[in-house]
């Protein structure tokens, strides 16, 4: 085992070494070091005071680092999602979730990733109906929820409400504060806030798991995956080359090693995939 009774730095706020330390921990034997020692909400948030620039993986490189300079560890951990609209029709809100595992010693950089439907429901409203019928569909108390006076970039934020008391008491506060007569209420996207987000993070460090316990056949080092699919899978009824995949091939960063292993999953490509078939 690579990372037996090595410890891991993994700078978070929110919760989240409840949900990826264990099962990291447990696969690997390596001990996660959790700390709080810097604000990561500084590096971007999900509730509009503060956009994350870059991309997804570039927040996880820098709290990685972040945290490994915190705690004088030379391993790291780093967990980041977005959220936006699903990425096939467009109409689902959806979460992607990438947990980032970092080697300085042995230059390796391991990401988990998964995705899906996140509970992400954003919604001006006026009265106490509406904000009974959007804690439904929230799933309110389970999720929790952020509300702020008239519009959605209002300041004066209330986040991390969890129960009908104090969703009454910020309702009434954010309508005395509006000059518009809305409230705006929102999911609260922060980890420990919600458990659809939860599952998903879970999901994540299953994935990344899987990775870091693959080794390469050459070298023996970890992270031995899946670096592209080759198209060509041939069409069921005009046998023709399909665009999906026929074989995948694996990489070793390491060293470097590829190797092209068949995917034999299907024999042939439903026509309904085929651009002549189906074009
Ligand atoms: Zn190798
Ligand atoms: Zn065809």
């Amino acid at each position: 085992m690579h990372w037996q009774g090595c410890d891991v730095a993994f700078l978070t706020q929110h919760g989240k070494q409840h949900l990826v330390g264990p099962p990291i921990e447990a696969a690997l034997g390596c001990r996660i070091l959790h700390t709080e020692g810097y604000d990561t909400d500084k590096l971007g948030t999900f509730t509009h005071e503060l956009a994350r620039p870059g991309s997804q993986m570039d927040a996880a490189r820098e709290k990685a680092r972040i945290g490994m300079a915190l705690t004088g560890s030379s391993i790291g951990i780093a967990s980041e999602g977005s959220f936006g609209p699903d990425p096939v029709g467009g109409f689902v809100p959806w979460n992607t979730e990438v947990l980032l595992w970092i080697d300085q010693k042995q230059d390796l950089e391991i990401t988990g990733w998964a995705h899906g439907h996140a509970q992400s429901l954003q919604k001006p409203i006026q009265s106490l109906q509406e904000l009974e019928l959007f804690a439904l569909e929230a799933k309110f108390p389970e999720h929790r929820l952020t509300m702020r006076p008239s519009h959605e970039d209002h300041p004066a934020i209330i986040k991390g409400i969890h129960n009908v008391p104090s969703l009454m008491e910020a309702f009434e506060r954010c309508r005395s504060q509006s000059n518009n007569g809305l409230v705006y209420v929102e999911n609260d996207l922060r980890a420990f806030c919600n458990p659809t987000r939860q599952n998903i993070i879970r999901n994540a460090a299953s994935d990344l798991i899987q990775k870091l316990q693959s080794l390469c056949p050459a070298c023996d080092a970890p992270g031995f995956w899946v670096d592209r699919r080759i198209p060509g899978l041939r069409c069921r009824v005009c046998g023709r080359k399909t665009r999906l995949p026929i074989s995948e091939v694996w990489h070793c960063q390491i060293c470097k090693m590829q190797e092209e292993r068949a995917i034999h999953t299907k024999a042939l490509a439903d026509p309904a995939r085929c651009d002549h078939c189906n074009p």
